[in-house]
């Protein structure tokens, strides 16, 4: 007797060893977060000395919804005379009121922040979706929740900073210059802001410019959270606005996250003044995978290490390295797990992998496919369907690559991983090793021998074992060689913030 249509898409209940085939029997509907209540308003204007103020041309960029391609809001464009006017509003704040109230009040305030952050995690989540392009689910489990955890962690250095340097007496820099990148807005913006303030700096920050929404709702809530005008600043604007704070002679550090291209840029910029500065940098993080690996964990961690946020990671591990001997078995682990995965509208919360961050963005990965081909390479897309509209791109391998392969050297920043074998530790490591960056890395292995070995000789700021990008405030982040200069989070965090006497 044939099976109908009907009976053939019903779960039924198996037995452990009988096989379920998951794509054909189940279907997913869509599961949409709503926006209706998340106010964005038409047009945002430049936060300055707690007031929101027009930019002195009256000029305004566009934001668009890249799942979309439909605009969302607008925001305003600060000149070079903005960006004076934001860094002598911080300079007065940081000589008036804030450097001279106790470390137990700003904890105070970073804390009530930190709680309103919490209260309003639902709409920063929408919005960081909308405007971004990333999966709600990574946005409200993991931006958002980490994004508060940030704010309280610092909180609690507040009035502790004696103790963080012992024998030395930690100093506020003066006035920092935070300048963000699009794939993390809001946690970028907490790593930068929250740290500064709680060793008693002031801030001008720019988010880049296809992300500035939860910036700005940001300096909403830092308003009602009743911060002494001047201390917090949010200007928006494109490279020049960051190129004019990164020279205004009124700033006393840079903090850069970005690529690795104006990371140099704002080095010589910087070289022989008297700013400090951190930089994080791009990166092309090693996956290692050897033989005696738990191959089903090391599989889910792969799959986490390059399509979390499309890709869109400094931190992401986008070379896998896999030992000869089980080379096959996780490539054909890796398609079936890649096939599985559901890529189309942010806001959907089965979705594992939303839209690509702007058109330009969509551009560069589409062009790196073209060279991967190009190169030679073989390449696999996950056979999913995507959006008709928006920028949206298939989970991608390349397998057949070299370590000189462009596609191998250079950071895609989007969802595509090289695949490349290896037979001893040794050359692993080699060929982990062998890139100009030096930000991350993960190793799969059942010997915690082997986890330090490797690790030890990765020329990289953080090595995963057995897992891949789990963040924690408390634990620094940052790079080796062109990956940056400087650590953020943790203690390390606090040092970059502080003059130390
Ligand atoms: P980007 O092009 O370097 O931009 C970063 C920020 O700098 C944006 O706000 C950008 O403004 C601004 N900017 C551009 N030109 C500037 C200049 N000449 N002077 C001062 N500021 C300038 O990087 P992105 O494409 O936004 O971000 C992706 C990169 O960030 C990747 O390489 C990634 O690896 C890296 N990243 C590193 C870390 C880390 O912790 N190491 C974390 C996240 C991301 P506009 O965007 O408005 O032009
Ligand atoms: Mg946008």
């Amino acid at each position: 007797m044939s099976e109908s249509i009907t009976e053939e898409k019903t779960y039924k209940p198996t037995s452990p060893n009988s096989k379920l085939d998951f794509q054909s029997v189940w279907e997913y509907d869509s599961a949409p977060e709503s926006s209706a209540n998340l106010e964005i308003k038409d047009q945002y204007q430049l936060f300055i000395n707690g007031k929101f103020v027009k930019p002195e041309k009256g000029r305004y960029f566009k934001s668009i919804n890249p799942a979309t391609e439909e605009e969302i809001t607008e925001f305003a464009e600060a000149t070079q005379k903005d960006v004076d006017k934001a860094v002598k509003a911080a300079r007065k704040a940081f000589e008036g009121e804030w450097s001279k109230i106790s470390g137990k009040t700003r904890g105070k305030y970073i804390y009530r922040i930190a709680r309103m952050l919490q209260e309003r995690a639902r709409e920063f989540a929408i919005a960081e979706s909308m405007d971004g392009g990333k999966p709600i689910r990574e946005s409200r489990d993991v931006d958002i929740p980490l994004v508060a955890a940030h704010f309280f962690y610092y909180a609690g250095w507040a009035d502790k900073l004696d103790y963080a340097f012992p024998g030395k007496k930690p100093e506020p820099l003066g006035v920092c210059g935070q300048i963000i990148p699009w794939n993390f807005p809001l946690l970028m913006l907490a790593w930068k802001i929250a740290p500064a303030l709680a060793c008693g700096n002031t801030v001008v920050l720019k988010p880049a410019e296809t992300t500035s929404l939860t910036a700005m709702l940001f300096a909403e809530l830092v308003k009602d959270a009743g911060l002494p005008d001047g201390v917090v600043n949010i200007i928006t604007g494109a490279g020049q606005t960051g190129a004019a704070i990164v020279n205004h002679s009124g700033i006393d550090k840079i903090a850069f996250t970005g690529s690795t291209t104006v990371g140099k840029i704002i080095q010589k910029s910087l070289a022989g003044t008297h700013k400090k500065y951190t930089l994080e940098l791009g990166g092309k993080g090693a996956l290692i995978v050897f033989e005696d690996a738990a191959i089903d964990q090391a599989v889910e961690g792969i799959i986490n290490a390059i399509f979390f946020n499309q890709g869109h990671v400094c931190c992401a591990g986008s070379r896998l390295l896999v030992q000869e001997g089980i080379a096959d078995k996780v490539i054909m682990k890796l398609r079936d797990r890649m096939e599985s995965l559901i890529v189309g509208d942010p806001l959907d919360k089965n979705t594992d992998i939303g839209a690509i961050n702007s058109k330009q963005q969509f551009e560069t990965v589409n062009q790196y496919l073209e060279i991967g081909v190009n190169e030679g390479a073989d390449v696999y897309q996950s056979k999913c369907e995507i959006p008709d509209s928006g920028y949206f791109i298939r989970p991608t391998l390349f397998t057949n690559v070299s370590q000189s392969n462009r596609v191998v050297q250079e950071e895609i920043f989007g969802p595509v991983l090289t695949i490349q074998t290896f037979r001893t530790a040794d050359e692993a490591i080699e060929k982990a090793n062998n890139t100009p960056f030096g930000l991350a890395g993960g190793v799969w292995t059942d010997k915690g021998s082997k986890i330090f070995r490797v690790g030890k000789e990765l020329r990289s700021g953080v090595i995963w074992a057995n897992t891949y990008n789990k963040f924690d405030p408390t634990s620094p982040f940052g790079g080796y060689k062109e990956s940056g200069v400087g650590r953020e989070g943790g203690l390390h965090g606090l040092a970059a913030y502080v003059n130390l006497k």
